[in-house]
């Protein structure tokens, strides 16, 4: 059906509904019919191709041709044990990548959104999905249109239809556009709005005409859902570094079957043992542990109030150095309630509401936008602006018949609140009477007010102070005119202004004292008077003195002068701020080194949002397209859940750290081993199966519970890292380093003296393989903390780990015992007193690390503390 070309009375009754909207039944009725307002979705992988998967791998390929080629010369086990270890490895890596990707399509359930309906004659919040044809929608600034929308009424209405178009233009909407050409293109069809589309600014209303995959963005849904996915740019890196890694193992591997080819050796045992020693020692278990680790970390904030869009931003949020938050809402808790209301000649409190002038009421709830239904206890709730809700309250306060008569004015011409403009206004009729009323920031409602300079700048001295108490300052001023058809700007005259506060939130001081010690910078960005600002900054523990505050002239001063950032190193607090000038701090504190989190609400914040490194929406206030521009959400609206994910943030990247350290010091260490044995002429140190038997119940298994490791004490306490700085920073590879040495030295020096003393090479690699177990098992424990000593870690977070080492253990001594086993690995079994030896070495691994954790730590303690940290 082509809308844009039928008149808005037809199609209210091709569509069967009316402007009071449909009946719930009727609309249950119509969901019936047409099904939810969604867009089909893929259908989830199923867990066997995250199985076939799997073997997505060169490892793997060559793992493959070792195992056919061990076939063809009849080395049955070898070949079996082979198969055995890939099978295994699937399904532990299908098993959890496809739990990993459950979990991530829960969380982005989280994320819903809402319209504003007409039904049953009153104006409603219901889920986008529950939308059907015929029902009415209101649009405000920053609405996500979700349906295919015939317009019937619009003001100003200005919408982004990038999504659909590709082209960014704002384009104007027009209810009484009508056109009979049938096939215009859809950005000229002026009376329609689109779903996927979102409201830039100004109002409007209109009938759904299509839902979900009837819609305009339906029928190119398989367009939009080819799209390929973000790249996580941290699973990127660790990509690469496989990548490089595997790259430098083949060549190491490649010499030694060389040289090992010269001496003489057979050639399948050399290929055999090549290729296990790369599978052993190359980490490909890296991406899929790394992946665990994120999804762990994005399901433990989203129980923080903080849903993750990207996954890499928790990677982001554990680096970021500065915080650029909201007041209202965020920091404050956006309940606001008028407390005083001040004309030029008195003021009144709470006491003395009926003392003020009728007009004053008249203008709080006529210019106002909120919404408001009969409560059930009697009274009535109201929805929408808190400011205009204070201001309603504020005269209901009076007498509650200013709500219920507002009705009966009819309005003729409006300007809504726009956070730009810092007022609204509206033009009112009633018994042939015409009013008007602006309401907004003081400075702004008396440019339009007849009065001379001086007694304006009284008032604006008056302004200064209550907000100085940390108030809310509007202002309210009418006109009764009678020959103007539109609102005209000019000669009204001034009424007073309330004082409307705003309590800052319970836990805000707090969260952000946690921010200030964890190295964060955190700066308040507000449309809010100066002195307002400073006010309740001062009460958040932000700035101290007037001199952090850059009030609006200012920031014009500072743009003009070229947003020189170096002026923003000792500010704190932003006020009067416009859009573009928030975007522009943003900018600023990024040229200056920082990796900014930004929080927004409004269609205003998207720019801002967008240039963030970590851009902020805010759950329940936000508007749709912030939440779309956004990389994480607030569902509390809360700055204290900022904090909890950055701790969240660097629980994670300080994880990924600790996978990635097991799996390079220990591959490391085995190719020290057999380097040594190799160039100093003695045989293999391990067998091929030996090697990936060693691989598969250590660091198959132990690596991923490394990545769901609590966070260390004192994580909040420490510098943001840089966000610059690679994982593979002069910390990391001291231990690397150092452990792997360790590893390599000691069991090869016990490897040549069982030899020197007489012992069989099967018996004297039976010792080894238990030394390299043990080895890796209590090295699982030295990966747990980079710079705390492991005494300082309590073990109860790690219960899981510690019975896994203790299950892995088990399994390799179980293995010593059972002949079929035995065979398979030429092991057998050992005395407790061997046992004990070996395990003593294996400890001596603990006591080498955490020795080099003082060592370090008295050299940071003289030298400056950054230097070898994260
Ligand atoms: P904040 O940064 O605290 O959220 P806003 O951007 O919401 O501040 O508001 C900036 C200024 O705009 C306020 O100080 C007030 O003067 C004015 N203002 C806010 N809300 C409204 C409204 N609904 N109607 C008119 N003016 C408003
Ligand atoms: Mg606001």
């Amino acid at each position: 059906m082509k809308f844009h070309t039928k008149k808005i009375d037809e199609v209210f009754s091709i569509l069967d509904t009316d402007s009071s909207g449909l009946t719930s039944e009727e609309a249950e009725k119509r969901r019936k019919k047409y099904g939810l307002n969604i867009l089909p979705v893929e259908p989830d992988k199923r867990v066997f191709q995250y199985f076939l998967q799997q073997f997505k791998s060169p490892i793997i390929y060559i793992l493959l041709f070792a195992a056919f080629m061990a076939l063809t010369i009849r080395e049955y086990m070898d070949s079996g044990f082979i198969f055995a270890v890939l099978i295994l490895n699937a399904v532990i890596g299908a098993y959890q990548e496809y739990s990993a990707s459950q979990k991530a399509k829960l969380l982005q359930g989280l994320i819903k959104s809402n319209a504003m309906v007409i039904r049953d004659g009153i104006l409603r919040e219901i889920e986008s999905q529950l939308i059907v044809p015929g029902d009415i929608l209101i649009f405000e600034p920053g609405t996500k249109v979700t349906a295919d929308v015939r317009l019937t009424e619009t003001k100003n209405l200005i919408v982004d239809e990038s999504l659909l178009t590709g082209e960014s233009v704002d384009v104007h909407k027009d209810a009484l556009f009508i056109s009979n050409n049938e096939d215009l293109l859809l950005p000229e069809r002026k009376n329609m709005l689109f779903a996927g589309t979102y409201i830039s600014s100004g109002r409007g209303t209109g009938i759904a005409v299509a839902t979900g995959k009837d819609t305009e963005a339906g029928k190119i849904a398989q367009l939009l859902s080819k799209k390929s996915k973000a790249r996580i740019p941290l699973l990127e890196k660790m990509e690469k570094l496989s990548f490089t890694i595997s790259i430098v193992i083949g060549i190491m591997v490649a010499a030694l079957f060389v040289i090992g080819m010269l001496k003489g050796m057979s050639f399948y045992a050399l290929f055999l043992f090549s290729v296990a020693l790369a599978v052993s020692t190359i980490p490909e278990g890296l991406p899929v542990a790394i992946t665990v680790a994120l999804t762990s970390a994005s399901i433990a904030m989203s129980k923080r109030n903080v849903i993750i869009r990207k996954l890499a931003a928790i990677e982001g949020l554990g680096a970021c150095t500065l915080i650029a938050s909201d007041k209202t809402g965020t920091l404050t808790q956006n309940k606001l309630s008028v407390e005083y209301f001040i004309s030029p000649h008195r003021v009144y409190d709470t006491a003395a509401l009926n003392e003020v002038h009728d007009k004053v009421y008249l203008a709080s709830v006529l210019c106002n936008e909120m919404h408001y239904e009969k409560s059930e206890e009697g009274g009535v709730d109201f929805f929408g602006d808190q400011v205009d809700i204070a201001l309603a309250q504020f005269a209901a306060n009076a007498d509650e018949s200013y709500i219920e008569s507002s009705r009966s004015y009819r309005k003729i011409d409006e300007i809504p609140y726009e956070p730009v403009n810092r007022f609204s206004a509206v033009m009112m009729e009633r018994d042939g009477q015409i009013f008007q009323f602006v309401k907004g920031s003081p400075e702004t409602v008396l440019e339009h007010c007849d009065m001379t300079e001086e007694e304006k700048r009284a008032i604006l001295k008056d302004v200064d102070e209550w907000a100085l108490k940390g108030y809310r300052t509007i202002a309210l001023a009418h006109k009764e005119s009678t020959d103007e058809e539109k609102i005209d700007l000019k000669n009204f005259s001034y009424l007073g202004f309330v004082a409307i506060i705003d309590p800052v939130r319970e836990e805000s001081p707090e969260a952000i004292r946690k921010a200030q010690l964890a190295g964060i910078k955190v700066v308040m960005i507000t449309g809010d008077h100066p002195n307002t600002a400073l006010s309740i900054s001062k009460e958040l523990g932000i700035a101290s003195s007037d001199k952090e505050v850059m009030n609006e002239k200012e920031l014009l001063a500072w743009e003009k002068n070229g947003a020189n950032a170096e002026e923003l190193k000792n500010k704190t607090v932003f006020s009067r701020v416009s859009p573009e000038q928030k975007m522009k701090i943003v900018i600023a504190y990024q040229t200056l080194g920082h990796y900014v989190a930004v929080t927004g609400d409004g269609v205003n914040d998207a720019p801002a949002l967008r240039h963030a490194n970590i851009g902020v929406a805010m759950g329940k206030s936000g508007t749709d397209i912030a939440k779309a521009t956004s990389d994480i959400i607030l569902t509390d609206d809360n700055f204290a859940s900022i904090v909890n994910g950055i701790e969240e943030g660097r629980r994670a990247h300080d994880n990924i750290r600790k996978v990635i350290y097991l799996l390079i010091s220990t591959g490391f260490a085995e190719l020290v081993l057999v380097m040594l044995s190799f160039v100093t002429g003695l045989p293999l140190p391990l067998l091929p199966v030996q090697l990936l038997w060693l691989n598969l119940v250590t660091n198959g298994i132990q690596d991923v519970m490394l990545g769901l490791e609590k966070a260390e004490p004192g994580i909040l306490n420490r510098k943001p890292r840089s966000p610059q700085e690679p994982i593979f920073n002069r910390l990391m590879l001291r231990r690397i380093v150092v452990g792997g040495l360790y590893i390599g030295f000691v069991s090869f020096i016990l490897f040549y003296f069982l030899l020197e003393s007489g012992e069989s090479v099967e018996s004297a690699r039976n010792m080894i393989l238990l030394l390299m177990v043990l080895f890796e098992n209590v090295h699982v424990f030295n990966a747990r903390s980079e710079i705390n000593y492991l005494h300082k870690i309590d073990y109860k977070n790690s219960i899981f780990l510690i019975y896994l080492v203790i299950f892995t253990q088990l399994l390799h001594l179980l293995s010593m015992h059972v002949p079929f086993m035995q065979k398979v690995l030429s092991v057998q079994p050992v005395s407790l007193d061997t046992w004990m030896k070996l395990a003593l070495l294996a400890i001596g691994l603990v006591v080498v690390m955490e020795v080099d954790k003082w060592l370090m730590k008295r050299r940071i303690k003289k030298h400056s503390a950054q230097a070898l940290l994260l």
